[in-house]
C-alpha cells in the first residue's frame, strides 16, 4: 500500500513525497523587481513542510508575454542573481526546484499574434534558440530541472493539437510532426544542461493521438510528464465524466511510458490522493490552488493522517493572476 508521504524516486531525485507543487502566477515583487523577502518566506515554508518537488511560479519567455503585473521573465538582468538565492535557500531542506517557463502569444522575429500554421522555419527556430537560452539561464541559477508548458493553452501546446495544426511540412501532419517543434527543444536543452525536462502535456480530444503524443516525449528525451487539459484541471474535475476521463488518461499513460507521470489539478484531501495512487499507475500528485492558501498545509496531514485543503476553490486567485488567498 502507497502512502503520500513515502519516499518517491523522480528521475534522479529521491523525494519525500508523492505530492508535486505547481506554481501559479506570482503576487510579489520587490523594489527594482526583485524577489521580495514574502516569495523567499513561501517558498521556504513549502520547503520545509513536506512537499516532494517545488514547481516555480510561471516565468515567461518573453518579457511582453508576462501575465500579470509580477509575473518573472526570463530576460531580467537580475534573475540569475535572485534565483540562485532562492534555489539555494530551498536546497537546504533537500527538496529540488524546477523551473516552469513557457509563453502564450507568439510574437517572434517583429510578426505579432502568430498563429501555428504561419511559423516559418526561422519563426520555429528563433523560439527554440529562445528556449535554449532560457534554460541556459534557469541552470545557471541552481534549478534542477525545468518545467516546459507544453499543455493548457500555451503556444507549444497549440503546435502539438491536431485541429490548430494544419501544416503540411515536416512541423504538421502526423503526430511526430506535430511533436517535433517540441521535441527538438529538448534535445537542445539536454545537449548544453543537466536539467530535468519536465513535460506539460494536454489530453486533447483525440485520446488515442494524445497518448501518442506523450510516447513520443517519453522516447525522446523527456525525463516526466505532466498531464493536464486545455483549460484548467480544475474545471473537468467538477464533472465526473471528465474527471473520469483525465484519471483514465494519465493511468494509460503512466502504463506506457517509463518516467514518472504526474495527474494535476482538483485533489483536495488525502483519502481521494491514497485512493489514485493505489488503484491507478499514477504516482504524483501536482497541486496548486491548496499551496496558494496554506505553503506549509502538508505538514499538518502528515502529523494527522489524514487532511483536507483549507482552499474553498473559489478560483479568484487564478483569475487575479496572483499567488495569493483572496479569501478571509
Ligand atoms: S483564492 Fe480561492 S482558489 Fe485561490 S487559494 Fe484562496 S480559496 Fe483557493
Amino acid at each position: 500500500m502507497k502512502e503520500i508521504f513515502d519516499n518517491y524516486q523522480f528521475g534522479k531525485f529521491n523525494i519525500k513525497s508523492c505530492i508535486i507543487r505547481s506554481g501559479l502566477w506570482e503576487s510579489e515583487n520587490g523594489p527594482q523587481k526583485s524577489l521580495s523577502p514574502k516569495i523567499f518566506e513561501r517558498y521556504e515554508s513549502l520547503a520545509k513542510n513536506n512537499v516532494g518537488l517545488i514547481i516555480s511560479e510561471l516565468i515567461s519567455l518573453y518579457t511582453h508575454d508576462r501575465f500579470s503585473d509580477y509575473s518573472y521573465y526570463i530576460n531580467s538582468p537580475y534573475f540569475i542573481k535572485e534565483f540562485k538565492s532562492l534555489t539555494e535557500m530551498v536546497h537546504e531542506y533537500e527538496v529540488p526546484i524546477f523551473a516552469q517557463l513557457g509563453f502564450i502569444n507568439c510574437n517572434v522575429n517583429g510578426k505579432q499574434m502568430m498563429e501555428v500554421n504561419d511559423l516559418t522555419i526561422e519563426d520555429i527556430r528563433k523560439i527554440q534558440a529562445d528556449y535554449v537560452m532560457g534554460a541556459k539561464k534557469i541552470a545557471f541559477s541552481g534549478f534542477d530541472g525545468i518545467q516546459l508548458n507544453f499543455g493548457n493553452n500555451y503556444f507549444p501546446s497549440r503546435v502539438m493539437d491536431p485541429f490548430e495544426n494544419q501544416r503540411e511540412d515536416e512541423y504538421g501532419g502526423n503526430t511526430y510532426n506535430r511533436v517535433r517543434m517540441n521535441i527538438e527543444i529538448i534535445k537542445l536543452i539536454k545537449k548544453i544542461t543537466g536539467l530535468h525536462i519536465h513535460c506539460r502535456v494536454n489530453l486533447y480530444k483525440d485520446f488515442d493521438d494524445s497518448l501518442e503524443i506523450c510516447r513520443i516525449l517519453a522516447e525522446n528525451s523527456a525525463d516526466s510528464l505532466q498531464i493536464t487539459k486545455f483549460l484548467s484541471p480544475q474545471y473537468f474535475r467538477k464533472s465526473l465524466s471528465n474527471e473520469n476521463m483525465l484519471v483514465d488518461f494519465a493511468d494509460k499513460v503512466a502504463e506506457e511510458v517509463s518516467i514518472p507521470v504526474v495527474l494535476g489539478g482538483g485533489f483536495s484531501n488525502m483519502d481521494s490522493i491514497n485512493k489514485l495512487i493505489n488503484s491507478t499507475n499514477v504516482n504524483f500528485i501536482s497541486m496548486q490552488r491548496p499551496f496558494v492558501r496554506n505553503p506549509g498545509f502538508l505538514s499538518k496531514w502528515k502529523e494527522n493522517g489524514y487532511g483536507e485543503s483549507e482552499c474553498k476553490t473559489c478560483n479568484n486567485c487564478y483569475w487575479k493572476k496572483e499567488s495569493k488567498c483572496l479569501i478571509k
